[in-house]
């Protein structure tokens, strides 16, 4: 089985390329290197099992010989961060809806299984906690450019959901939340990357808002075994799945633990939002996932908890 991951040389993709090349697939990486790095997916190009295409996703010929030559195919090339997206909101929705469109017809030509990663940003500021994956959406004002991100990643489960309306090309919808693990790059604003870091050089952590805003972060490792777990599975066709952990902590609270689990003795300072990501920005409060489609199609079940997480993120950290 041969396996095309666009953005499979980001963080996500890359832990993909190892879980599905462990399950005996070979795997084709189309990635333009903008967010991805070639260091992610160096070893596994090296040791013969896959091959690296350096090319963007919103180029038809390019997708299209890629799509072609491959049984299956996960898409995950997607502008990503909060900051990226404030800070670029044309590359943002050009890329998402553009390049999810140009894979779709592809996929659709050669009827080939198509999987998106969405994220978990489409719930909004719904306050109906936990997010389950028909619940209606809660979106700001789009002056508020944060939501670009949302809508144009709602608009690609739009679309993906089309084909299978229409033509029931196999597709699937992986809502992702936080999902956090070795070679996540802070540079577009994450919050553990970012406070890991701080941590370690002894600077202050800077934590946005009052800190008392939540989130939910998931293992990678847990994370893309349930994305390859969904493309094998025949009842998620047609299918949103929320993947992710639903163990809620704050981001106050998350920055006092990684202080203990670094043993810094940094400051945490709270920063208003204006002066972190300037005018455009707009946050929710909590992000909990309802994870019972993914258990109920999957037997989808998190096995690393927040402490664990922490702990390879520090010790990756700690390796570069
Ligand atoms: N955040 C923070 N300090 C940072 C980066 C982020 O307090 O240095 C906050 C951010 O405002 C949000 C939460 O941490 O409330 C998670 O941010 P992230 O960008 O990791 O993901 P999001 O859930 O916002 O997509």
């Amino acid at each position: 089985m041969r396996t095309l991951i666009t953005g499979g040389a980001g963080f996500v993709g890359s832990h993909l390329a190892a879980e599905l090349i462990a399950r005996g697939c070979s795997v084709l990486v189309l990635d333009n290197l903008s967010t991805g790095r070639y260091e992610n997916i160096e070893a596994l190009e090296q040791a013969g099992h896959l091959q690296l295409v350096v090319d963007t996703v919103n180029d038809p010929q390019i997708v299209d010989e890629c799509v072609k030559q491959c049984d299956a195919v996960f898409h995950l090339a997607s502008a990503v961060g909060v900051r990226l997206i404030i800070e670029q909101p044309v590359r943002t929705i050009e890329s998402i809806v553009g390049g999810t469109d140009v894979v779709l017809r592809s996929c659709a030509r050669y009827r080939r299984p198509f999987l998106l990663t969405s994220t978990s940003e489409v719930y909004g500021k719904g306050m109906k906690v936990p997010f389950s994956e028909d619940d209606d959406r809660v979106m700001g004002a789009t002056s508020k450019r944060r939501w670009s991100y949302a809508c144009a990643k709602a608009l690609d489960e739009f679309l993906a959901l089309a084909h299978w309306y229409e033509s029931r090309l196999p597709v699937r919808i992986a809502r992702l939340f936080n999902t956090v693990g070795p070679r996540q790059t802070g540079q577009y604003g994450m919050v553990i990357p970012t406070l890991v870091r701080q941590a370690l050089r002894g600077q202050p952590l800077t934590v946005y808002g009052d800190g008392q805003q939540s989130r939910c972060f998931g293992h990678v490792i847990d994370v893309v075994r349930g994305l390859a777990d969904l493309m094998e599975c025949d009842a998620a066709k047609g299918q949103i799945v929320n993947l992710g952990n639903d163990e809620e902590i704050s981001i106050l609270a998350l920055a006092e633990r990684i202080r203990r689990l670094t043993g810094a003795a940094s400051e945490i300072v709270l920063i208003p939002y204006e002066e972190a990501y300037g005018e455009g920005f707009d946050d929710m409060q909590r992000r909990v996932p309802d994870l019972a489609r993914a258990k109920r199609l999957i037997e989808f079940r998190p096995t690393r908890g927040l402490d664990q997480i922490l702990r390879d993120v520090i010790d990756f950290e700690k390796g570069r």
